[in-house]
């Protein structure tokens, strides 16, 4: 068989995929510069960047210019850029928005994390314990400087797939709503539009529900909203008919998520529903970015991305039924179970 032209040279890849984190680390830097703000106006040269913010003009030119190679930014004649339809998304105001989530790709808990990415294969621990001495989200809760962007960077991932949840499933049908471990609320909220009766319950750490409660995201449903500070391995709010978790039960190997899950069977009513918002793992050798994900969820939080028989053990093993997985239009999949 002979090799196609233009296959690169295992070298080429290897390479390639190594020096993955220039891409990464450049796009992060756009987004802490707040440059796709500045061209939101129209096209403007780096030197007019670099004065307005105040940056060294050569270096900020030598950095488009990389990122507009990867069609993040458009390089025009005469060191102008523009925007694209990528560098859009590293905008602050940008609906979905990737700001938040570029900028924690940097910060110094996510760095020190995949420094010890060798270190978590070897122990099979999550590496906040090897970097801190603790786990991801009792430093988060100790060092909040380090939680802004990861919390913002939740809602952005949140307010980019919540319209994909809230298509692929009918809400309201159910009276009342918790929403697991729900952050800043912004799932939550985009549930609470399509679903005019339903009561919602923000459920997350002490620290998070403070931030949400005088946040903008519910602010709309001060009416039906309620919002509750604990922790989910001790309980959850009980009596509701749809437990609700995106991106949680994945933070956690079977030990946590187990505790998560019997404390929902608890509380859920009979007929009720349980609705898990997370990944499931492709078939084997297929790129997957899940199967990267699932390494995130190794190193940061202590977790794992699950198959889908993967899945239907934890449901089973928590007394539940897994009824159905349903697709959306996200890469996000809404795991969907009855208590039995
Ligand atoms: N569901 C949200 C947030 C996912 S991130 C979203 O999709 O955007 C994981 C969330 O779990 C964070 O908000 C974190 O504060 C919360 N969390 C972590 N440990 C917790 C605990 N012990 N009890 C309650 N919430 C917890």
């Amino acid at each position: 068989m002979s090799t196609p032209p233009n296959t690169p040279l295992p070298i080429e890849s290897l390479f390639q995929l190594i020096t993955g984190k220039w891409i990464s680390a450049a796009v992060s830097a756009a987004a802490r510069l707040g440059l796709a703000d500045q061209l939101d106006s129209g096209p403007k040269s780096s030197v007019e960047l670099a004065v307005k913010l105040e940056l060294n003009e050569g270096a900020l030119y030598r950095l488009l210019r990389a990122l507009a190679s990867v069609g993040v930014f458009h390089e025009e004649a005469g060191g102008t850029f523009s925007q694209t339809p990528v560098s859009e998304l590293l905008r602050t105001n940008a609906k979905p928005c990737l700001r938040n989530f570029a900028m924690m790709f940097t910060d110094e808990w996510h760095m020190k994390v995949w420094q010890e990415l060798a270190w978590s294969v070897k122990t099979g621990r999550p590496a906040p314990y090897k970097a801190y001495g603790m786990g991801g989200f009792e430093f988060f809760a100790q060092r909040p400087d380090q939680a802004v962007n990861f919390n913002n960077a939740m809602t952005d991932l949140s307010l980019g797939d919540a319209p994909a949840v809230v298509a692929a499933y009918d809400f309201s049908r159910f009276t009342h709503i918790v929403d697991v471990g729900g952050g800043m609320g912004g799932l939550l909220a985009a549930v609470l539009d399509a679903t005019p009766n339903v009561t919602g319950t923000l459920f997350d750490m002490p620290y998070v529900i403070d931030q949400a409660r005088t946040g903008p995201l519910l602010a709309r449903h001060a009416g039906r909203c309620n919002f509750e500070g604990g922790s989910f391995f001790e309980s959850v709010t009980p009596g509701a008919d749809a437990y609700l978790m995106k991106y949680i039960i994945h933070d956690w190997v079977d030990d946590g998520a187990n505790k998560i899950l019997s404390h929902c069977r608890k509380g859920i009513t009979s007929g009720g529903k349980l609705l898990v918002v997370d990944r499931v793992v492709g078939p084997r050798n297929q790129f997957d970015i899940t199967k990267f994900m699932d390494l995130e969820m190794l190193v940061a939080p202590g977790g794992i991305e699950r198959t889908e028989n993967e899945w239907k053990t934890l449901f089973a093993a928590n007394g539940f039924r897994l009824d159905r997985i349903i697709p959306t239009h996200s890469p996000l999949s809404i795991m969907e179970g009855s208590p039995v």
